[in-house]
């Protein structure tokens, strides 16, 4: 299975979502199977009993789970039906762990953060991966993982933890692994989506929340293999340069996602910037794919 996770920096409300469902279009639109996995980090067990006018729309999948509103999107940008065991919150985790606590089964061991939870969220990722949801049979190829909250608060580090282990361990098989001696990583890419906000009136785009956010990810094990930068107006190219020089990110792999009146123009936008060749070809998946079906 490939692995594309999608994470926040700066501020929430960015837009991981509709990127991650955009990413999805356009990997779809390259011919490979999608689905995904939305982690909300948050203690309660689903957004069914969460605040609408807080946390948006309560979004009700067809198995009765009551999700986060972004498996909403997900359904409709990648014409796909997930099931509640696709949304990840920090609540079924702590449920689930405790629950084979307290029926013995780790033995008389200490259950801990580490490996207990992170060692569940990794399965419960691998599982709910290989579950076609796009009504054909056997598992898809490629599962878009977006991390809820931002990079750094302190409720999703089990989280990144977890996606850190998967990050360098994701091998396609047991064989693979033998085969090449040891983990590979071109199972796994990493897009961090982040601000540039404008400051005053000269007007210039600042990098540094980015610069800051991508220190961030990268102390806590996660190198970035893409920025998808949200600014206001598209990104000038200078400030492109600046990112990748400071951000240790390839120019090419830095996306622009600018403000733009409906978000079915996003998919477009990341087509535009060559998104899915970046992408496929950090998971080496470019002599598989087609090229984008897109118009
Ligand atoms: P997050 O997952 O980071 O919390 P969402 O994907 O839920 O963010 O997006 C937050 C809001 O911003 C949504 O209402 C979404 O429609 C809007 N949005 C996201 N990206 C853009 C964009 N490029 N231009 C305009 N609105 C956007």
């Amino acid at each position: 299975m490939k692995y594309v996770l999608v994470t926040g920096g700066v501020v929430s409300g960015l837009g991981k979502g509709v990127t991650a469902s955009s990413i999805g279009v356009v990997l779809k639109a390259c011919g490979l199977r999608v689905t995904s996995i939305k982690i909300d980090p948050y203690l309660n067990t689903d957004a069914g009993t969460m605040s609408p006018f807080e946390h948006g729309e309560v979004f009700v999948l067809d198995d009765g789970g009551e999700v986060d509103l972004d498996l909403g999107n997900y359904e409709r940008f990648l014409d796909v039906t997930l099931t509640k065991d696709n949304n990840i919150t920090t609540g079924k985790i702590f449920q689930f762990v405790i629950e084979k606590e307290r029926k013995g089964d780790y033995l008389g061991k200490t259950v801990q953060v580490v490996p207990h939870i992170t060692d569940a969220i990794k399965d419960w990722i691998e599982s709910v991966a290989v579950i076609p949801v796009d009504g054909k049979e056997g598992p898809a190829d490629v599962c878009v993982i977006e991390l809820g909250g931002t990079v750094g608060d302190i409720e999703s580090m089990p989280f990144i933890e977890a996606l850190r282990q998967l990050s360098f361990f994701s091998w396609s098989s047991q064989e693979d692994c033998r085969k090449l001696d040891g983990p590979f990583t071109d199972n796994f890419c990493l897009v961090h989506v982040s601000l540039i906000p404008v400051i005053g009136v000269v007007g210039e785009q600042k990098t540094k929340p980015t610069q800051h956010s991508v220190r961030e990810l990268r102390a806590l094990g996660l190198t970035p293999h893409l920025l998808a930068c949200r600014s206001a107006q598209p990104l000038l190219e200078n400030v492109k340069e600046k990112l990748s020089q400071f951000c240790h990110v390839p120019a090419s792999n830095i996306l622009n996602i600018h403000d733009v009146p409906n978000i079915w123009h996003i998919p477009l936008l990341l087509r535009n910037q060559n998104a899915h060749d970046a992408i496929l070809k950090q998971l080496n998946l470019l002599s598989i794919a087609m090229p984008p079906a897109l118009k």
